[in-house]
């Protein structure tokens, strides 16, 4: 169908010699589908699945913490006005505002997931369930479903790249199985329980220094508690993240004789590489602090 087009104005174009006006075929952004995701594994799934059929716009910003996200009115524009918009049901309150007032489709990728309740006062369903590459799996779908209905002209190029993002998924998902098939201990201590889809995906128990939001500060007391749990359990690692002041993480290390590493919750873009580059990156920190052979 494109070709005989393509074909006719080539040659068109051979016989008038120009035309200031022929820009139908450059790459424009107005046939783009507008799609608004709410933090960077989100994006990274609509960009993986969308490619450049979609136009992603990232409410929270590289750097900024999500969990207390405020939006500002422009955003809250860009949701409303979103062909799709993509978010986590009780991440971020700012944005589940805003998705009540949005005009096209707004989609919660935590719904009908096996979702886990935080073990913090608040009782709250946790939200991190982009750790898990099997649950990021289900999302993709629910992504390459989403724009396959907003798009239909497109909907075998979504479901074409949703494929190819669940192998790869698939295939982290087998990495990170062998790489925690025998470890010598099970308990991940961890800057804020932002890792319990991980953890209960692979086998291991989470111990947060914060709740399920990051910015509970523990008391000493619980620092106290913390510090023994960590002798008691033979933990030789705690983990401090990339968006979190590390400061309460590193004196329970010191406290307890232990070291420290980076994991990185991929609640903002990762340093280097994508979500599957950083997942990996966090399988070797994991493989190495809790002694994995
Ligand atoms: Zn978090």
């Amino acid at each position: 169908m494109h070709k005989p087009l393509l074909a006719v104005a080539a040659g068109a174009f051979l016989i008038a010699g120009c035309s200031a006006t022929d820009s139908d075929n450059s790459p424009g952004a107005a046939s783009q589908v507008s799609v608004v995701a709410s933090h960077y594994p989100v994006q990274f799934l609509a960009e993986q699945i969308g490619g450049d059929l979609v136009n992603v716009e990232t409410l929270t910003s590289p750097g900024t913490e999500p969990h207390d996200l405020e939006l500002t009115p422009q955003q809250v524009g860009e949701v409303q006005n979103a062909s799709a918009v993509f978010y986590l049901a009780d991440f971020q309150p700012a944005v589940d505002d805003a998705v009540g007032e949005a005009s096209g489709t707004a989609v919660d990728l935590s719904e009908g997931l096996p979702l886990l309740t935080g073990e913090d006062d608040h009782g709250g369903t946790d939200p991190h369930v982009w750790l898990d590459p099997v649950l990021m799996q289900q999302m993709a779908t629910t992504v390459a479903d989403t724009l396959a209905q907003q798009d239909p002209d497109n909907a075998q190029a979504y479901q074409d790249n949703a494929a190819q993002l669940d192998e790869e998924l698939a295939a982290l998902n087998t990495e990170w199985q062998d790489g925690t098939a025998n470890c010598e201990v099970t308990t991940l201590v961890v800057s804020h329980e932002a890792f319990g889809y991980l953890a209960n995906q692979y086998g291991f128990e989470q111990r947060g220094i914060s709740g399920l939001s990051p910015e509970t500060e523990p008391s000493a007391a619980a620092i106290a508690d913390l510090t023994q749990f960590v002798r008691d359990n033979n933990v030789t690692t705690v983990y401090t993240e990339t968006l979190v002041d590390p400061a309460v993480a590193e004196t329970v290390a010191a406290e307890a004789g232990v070291q420290t590493a980076v994991l990185d919750p991929l609640e903002g873009p990762p340093a280097d590489g994508d979500y599957l580059d950083a997942m990996r990156a966090n399988l070797q920190t994991v493989m190495a602090g809790q002694t994995c052979s």
